[in-house]
């Protein structure tokens, strides 16, 4: 018999797992897939950026659902914590732009590896391609799970005390196929709506088959809901045949799915370019047709401005043909395409699905989790960790770092 079994290797698993064994317990740690962290190995482009650097009240800042109850495991493992803990076990780190956090490798796996070398250092018993199924309950009190071993064969493992750490359901390729939320359910646990997070955005925009593949770097980005301004980004936007994606659309995707599970409006007017004002522009634009043949075509003044890719689509969009002589330009179609550039309007009438989606929003609801241990308030010796619960943050590292705070608290098993 275990002390503890930990359902999920991910990052809040294979935390979880290493700090329970640190005090000595019995630790089994149960993961469905072939190799622990998977998702872990993916993440960040490859390079996992695995915390951010920030000072603490900036940090809780970016996380956009109970950031009060995540503030408690926060507090007891934080992102100085994390950055030593990575160090201690042997990954060199590196801080990037925006405070994002590292391996000074570049390589995710790394990341992975480690945690699991931790694990196997503190002596955790680790079981691949097994599939926890169920969790056994008795009087109120946790007694340990059922599972579907590598062979297909459902057994049982006794345990005083079950963490689970089975993440969402977004990238269900990675084994987050949301099992986690049917267990805490199971024993009468609420679950808060799921929902895709930091997800492309599908865009109705009658141009938009020509941006496939294009990328902004530097565009102001502002989001209006029902016509009201809603929040305003500035950093890269990119369109792909899943819709607009890059740092600025996945900030903006939290409260973008909301709004289209709600049916209102949303848009989102893009500013192509923010360092100059209108008249700054038109200014600009004044001084490249002065330079320009009086027969140059108003394709070519778009190519002075903006992106190759971006001509086709913005012609379409000021409704001028892109023969058309600069020299023909009037002071009112100036101001028309000095107004476009400063807001091109992008309606947005869906998001990506889960299979897309950098997280989860939605899970287990924190408010039937004890902040102090992350142990349930429904059943004795059950904990949560990691994208499970019902928190999510903003891209930029803030999402493993929930992961590995949860996990640690979840691991210390407090009462
Ligand atoms: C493409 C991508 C890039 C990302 N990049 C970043 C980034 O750079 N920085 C950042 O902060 N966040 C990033 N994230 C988000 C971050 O990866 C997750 O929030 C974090 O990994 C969640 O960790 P977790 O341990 O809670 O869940 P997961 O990593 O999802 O782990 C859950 C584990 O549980 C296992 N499991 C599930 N059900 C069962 C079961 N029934 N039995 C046994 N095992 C089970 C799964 O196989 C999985 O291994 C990214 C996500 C994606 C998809």
């Amino acid at each position: 018999m275990y002390d503890v079994i930990v359902i999920g290797a991910g990052a809040a698993g294979l935390m979880a797992a290493g700090t329970a064994a640190m005090s000595g317990r019995q630790v089994l740690l149960i993961e469905k897939m072939e190799k622990a962290g998977r998702k872990i190995r993916i993440t960040g482009k490859g390079r996992c950026n695995l915390t951010n650097a920030r000072p603490a009240e900036e940090f809780i800042e970016k996380v956009r659902t109970n950031q009060e109850f995540f503030s408690v495991a926060f507090a007891e493992f934080n992102n100085r914590a994390t950055i030593r803990f990575f160090e201690r076990i042997g990954v060199k780190l590196d801080i990037e732009r925006g405070e994002r956090v590292f391996p000074h490798s570049g390589k995710a796996w790394d990341i992975a590896n480690a945690l699991v070398d931790f694990c196997e250092d503190k002596g955790v018993k680790i079981v691949y391609k097994t599939c926890v199924t169920a969790i056994e309950t008795m009087n109120g009190k946790v007694t340990g799970v059922r599972y579907r071993n590598a062979r297909g064969f459902e057994r049982r493992e006794e345990a005083s005390h079950v963490i689970v750490a089975t993440g969402g359901v977004s990238y269900p390729s990675t084994g987050s196929t949301g099992d986690g939320y049917d267990f805490a359910a199971s024993v009468g646990h609420n679950i808060e709506p799921v929902r895709p997070s930091l997800t492309p955005l599908v865009t109705s925009h009658p141009q938009k088959e020509y941006l496939n593949g294009l990328l902004l770097k530097n565009v102001g980005a502002k989001l209006y809901i029902d016509n009201e301004l809603r929040q305003e980004e500035f950093g890269e936007l990119g369109f792909s045949e899943r819709g607009i994606e890059g740092a600025v659309a996945l900030r903006l995707s939290r409260d973008v799915v909301d709004a289209i599970i709600d049916e209102r409006k949303v848009k989102i007017v893009v500013d192509l370019k923010p360092a100059l004002d209108e008249e700054t522009l038109l200014a600009r634009i004044e001084r490249e047709i002065a330079e320009m043949s009086p027969s140059e075509f108003f394709a070519e003044l778009l190519r002075k401005l903006v992106p190759k890719q971006l001509v086709v689509p913005l012609a379409k969009e000021v409704d001028f043909h892109s023969k058309t002589y600069v020299s023909k330009l009037t002071e009112a179609e100036k101001l028309r395409l000095v107004k476009i550039l400063k807001g091109m309007v992008f309606p947005i009438v869906d998001y990506a699905p889960f299979q897309y989606a950098i997280v989860t929003a939605g899970g287990v609801d924190c408010s039937e989790v004890n902040r102090y241990t992350m142990q349930s308030e429904r059943v004795e010796g059950l904990y949560f960790a990691g994208e499970v619960l019902d928190i999510d943050a903003n891209t930029g590292g803030y999402n493993m770092q929930i992961a590995f705070s949860t996990g640690r608290l979840a691991g210390q098993l407090k009462k």
